[in-house]
């Protein structure tokens, strides 16, 4: 049995419709295995809606995560733009849990000009608020900050990492494409493997059995991510990451965030499977 699930971020283009529903069925038929259910323009699904998705996904054999709205900033000066933050995580949150998702990501916060340092200490602090309170509502999501593509972005792997060390059920969403377009490098084996025995040095093996993993083509410049590209059109090595992945027997979710979804991700599980492997 395969150890990772190849699945899209949002629904498929090739689904009946936007729905989330239609979106789980036809990761079903495509042959994927999970999607992430895309709340970034804000969570509009209801609890009953909710509730029908888990459904849904439960028949069709489909593992879901959600990623939270574009719109958070745990680093904002106003104090409002922090509980507004906290809320959209949280919200987030519920509804992944009623969907029966086990992960939820989101982009943590920019740094806005403060040292790294200082901005790291204030998204652990309300970042371990929301902590407390999904704790307090026997919310069992695990919750993962995403390492961010742009050096004006709070989220190196380090922060990721050190986030997830120090709060109980935080753990990290390893964009490994964001972490190349970041530094213009980690585009190698070696390289992705550094990140993986990294991960597992600071987490433990349990983390690399649970890796929740974002990947894409992507175009950059100095500034980091400039946008999102299938994986054809860009210079990432994603056969050298998922013979990473497989040497180090990740295990857990990949989501394609590529702007062909499906078509990458069906690519990035037959090049995954069809990886020579010891028996
Ligand atoms: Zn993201």
């Amino acid at each position: 049995m395969a150890g990772l699930l190849f699945g899209t971020g949002g629904s498929p283009h090739s689904a009946a419709t936007k729905s989330t529903i239609d979106g789980i069925k036809r990761i079903a038929e495509l042959g994927l295995g999970c999607m992430e259910i895309e709340f970034v323009q804000g969570v509009k699904m209801g609890e009953a809606g909710a509730r029908l998705v888990a459904d849904t996904a439960t028949r069709e054999g489909v593992k879901l995560s959600a990623h939270g709205p574009y719109f958070i900033n745990l680093n904002a000066r106003e104090p409002e733009k922090i509980t507004a933050s906290q809320g959209r995580i949280l919200q987030t949150a519920r509804i992944a849990s009623i969907c029966r998702a086990e992960n939820i990501t989101f982009h943590a916060a920019f740094y806005l000009g403060d040292p790294p340092e200082k901005a790291y200490s204030t998204v652990k602090k309300y970042l371990a608020e929301i902590m407390n309170q999904l704790k307090r509502e026997n919310n069992r999501v695990w919750v993962r900050p995403e390492v961010m593509g742009k050096p004006s972005q709070f989220g190196t792997l380090e922060e990721i990492l050190n986030l997830s060390v120090e709060l109980e059920r935080v753990a990290p969403c390893v964009d490994f494409t964001h972490w190349h377009a970041r530094t213009a490098k980690f585009n190698s084996y070696h390289e992705f493997a550094s990140i993986l025995l990294q991960v597992k040095q600071r987490l433990g093996t349990s983390a690399l059995d649970d890796m929740h993993i974002h990947v894409s083509g992507i175009a950059y410049g100095k500034s980091g991510e400039i946008k999102h590209r299938n994986l054809k059109e860009s210079d990432f090595h994603y056969v050298e990451l998922l013979k990473a992945l497989r040497d180090y027997d990740a295990r857990g979710i990949v989501i394609c965030e590529s702007p062909n979804l499906e078509e990458d991700a069906l690519l990035l599980q037959a090049t995954y499977n069809s990886l020579p492997r010891e028996v």
